[in-house]
């Protein structure tokens, strides 16, 4: 075991991923699909004049909006190649003692600047820190902490994001060697969602209200993007919503779905969007703008998830 540590200390210091540009340039797109998406209302991220009105020279990204110019493209991810021998020999060395899973546990942003139509953003990764082994509710495993550092074309540094993953055993492969069948995927559980899981488990749909403004906001997060205000509580959602977008998902295929798989995003009466699985209808029916009722997918003993039915009319 020792050993072991000894060789993931070697891995402090390192590149994961070496620079790397991302494949589009700021654009207004992009921009759009994620502040409709995030439920962003600034003006300054679509509306030149109203950048300007705030002393900007014109529209500007989020800020969080940095990781998204950077990922991956889906071709690319595919294809399944590692940024670096470095990447695919850490991987291998976790493999190798049994590390087979992973979970992100923390993301620290810092913004030095705000990115404009037109930047091109690269991103490079080193490896800050491996820890110790710990044990943790998930299993036993080694957080690895990298940092990110994103440039704009002239090489300035627009953010930094400090990331951190827990490698670990998974419980199961630790008390029973065969599982009997595949699980969903784990939800990436932190202080900010946590929450929101546990109501799930008890079959109740909460969405995040601000406490100081009042503002319903999904996903889930620290801080209210009205008005900043870190005090939060919860209500009950009716679970009445409207199917605003869907699609049907074939390939690839992962263990612990059955397909075709709905993947719909579901506006509630309330105003907030959350994706969900649809249930009791085939995707041939499913239409946007058809209204659902919430169900509950109760997929194993550790996750339930809300889900949505199209809403029955009896009277016809
Ligand atoms: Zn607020």
């Amino acid at each position: 075991m020792a050993d072991f540590y000894t060789r993931l200390k070697k891995f402090e210091g390192q590149t994961l991923v070496p620079t790397v540009w991302g494949p589009d340039a700021v654009n207004t797109p992009m921009i759009r699909h994620w502040v409709e998406t995030m439920g962003d209302t600034s003006p300054i991220h679509l509306d030149d004049e109203a950048a300007r009105a705030t002393g900007r020279d014109g529209v500007v990204a989020p800020a969080l909006m940095a990781q998204t110019w950077v990922m991956r493209t889906f071709v690319d991810k595919m294809a399944n190649n590692d940024p670096s021998p470095v990447w695919t020999d850490l991987i291998a060395a976790f493999d190798d003692e049994g590390f087979t899973s992973v979970v992100a546990t923390d993301s620290d942003f810092e913004f030095f600047s705000e990115l404009s139509l037109g930047d091109r953003i690269s991103l490079t990764e080193v490896i800050e820190s491996i820890s110790e082994e710990k044990k943790t509710g998930l299993g036993s495993g080694h957080f690895v902490s990298t940092v990110k550092t994103y440039r704009n074309g002239a090489g300035e540094v627009v953010a930094t994001q400090r990331w951190r993953n827990l490698r670990f055993r998974p419980l199961e492969a630790e008390s029973v060697p065969e599982p009997q069948r595949a699980l969903r995927p784990r939800p990436a559980l932190n202080v900010d969602n946590a929450f929101w899981f546990e109501a799930a488990k008890e079959h109740r749909l909460v969405i995040q209200r601000c406490a100081n403004c009042g503002v319903l906001r999904h996903p889930t997060g620290p801080m209210c993007g009205a008005c900043q205000s870190l005090d939060w509580d919860t209500v009950d959602a009716s679970g009445r919503g409207i199917v605003y977008s869907f699609v049907v998902n074939h390939h690839p295929q992962i263990p612990g779905f059955e397909y075709p798989l709905i993947v719909a995003t579901i506006e509630l009466e309330e105003g907030t969007r959350l994706i969900a699985n649809m249930t009791g209808i085939s995707p041939d029916d499913v239409e946007i703008g058809m209204p659902v009722e919430l169900d509950w997918i109760d997929a194993d003993p550790d996750l339930t998830l809300p889900a949505f039915r199209s809403v029955v009319r009896k009277d016809i």
